[in-house]
């Protein structure tokens, strides 16, 4: 397991701290919001390792009140662009207008009633999975849209059988799982589905160079545990589009969307 907040031994002597307010740090970075002001000197403080834009970016999310601490409502007129994590949620009754089912050749035997996405994304995903399998390293969808509902039996389910801080690290709350944007998929290399494993073939090995083609990020990277709150996993794509898409692979490959979000995106 991993922990949200690192604890440095060096602590900010109060002279650091006058450093930091008579040079106006954080107001320099962009992204600075004034209300945010004491929040970013004293997570700053608690992390003294990170660099000052890393702190307005990570107290911007709302990684110093650490996960689902601080919740606020995503905000669904950025349309494709939409962030959702532990700190931002959809309604209970948030369904997006314009899902449609994929086509089955491009998606495991079963379960049927995950196999939507919105138009765009479900557009993008069939020209990547057709051309994965004309190169013989099939992608096929696994799990796509899930409603609130379908989120909260789900997630209830998880809690019987482990413990709740390992089905945190494992699956959304309802309303902060991005199946729910209908913009997000798992995927599988085999028509049988085998998303755990999906790490290990050769379609991995394919999504990682080209699925920003089709405008897909890898949505929870290995070593950024910290900022997007789950374990790794490799089979969980979401679509942004491709000019962001590339935008992070070309640009910003070491941020997690959450990251970028708020970098560039939210205002
Ligand atoms: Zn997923």
């Amino acid at each position: 397991m991993f922990s949200i907040t690192k604890t440095y031994e060096k602590r900010l002597t109060k002279n650091d701290i006058e450093v930091i307010n008579r040079n106006n740090v954080f107001e320099k970075i962009k992204n600075y919001k004034t209300e945010n002001k004491e929040r970013y000197i004293r997570y700053y403080e608690k992390n003294k390792s990170l660099n000052y834009e890393d702190v307005v970016t990570q107290v911007n999310i709302g990684l110093d009140y650490g996960f689902y601490n601080y919740i606020e409502k995503s905000d669904s007129k950025k349309d494709i662009l939409i962030l959702v994590n532990k700190y931002s949620k959809l309604n209970d009754n948030y369904i997006p207008k314009d899902l449609e089912e994929i086509d089955q050749q491009y998606f495991i035997n079963g379960n049927k009633n995950r196999r939507m996405l919105r138009k765009e994304a479900k557009k993008a995903f069939e020209r990547l999975s057709s051309d994965s399998i004309k190169n013989n390293t099939p992608v096929y969808g696994q799990s796509g849209y899930r409603s609130y509902n379908t989120q909260k039996l789900l997630y209830e389910k998880e809690l019987k059988k482990k413990d709740k801080e390992i089905v945190d690290a494992e699956t959304a709350r309802p309303g902060h799982s991005e199946h729910q944007t209908g913009l997000t998929i798992d995927v599988s290399s085999t028509k049988s589905g085998n998303m755990l494993e999906f790490e290990k073939t050769k379609s991995f090995l394919w999504m990682q160079k080209n699925a920003y083609k089709y405008g897909f990020i890898l949505r929870y990277p290995k070593g950024k545990e910290n900022i997007h709150g789950y374990t790794y996993e490799s089979w969980h794509y979401r679509y942004v589009g491709k000019k962001v898409a590339r935008d992070m692979n070309d640009k910003h490959n070491n941020l997690t969307y959450d990251e970028y979000y708020y970098k560039f995106i939210e205002k």
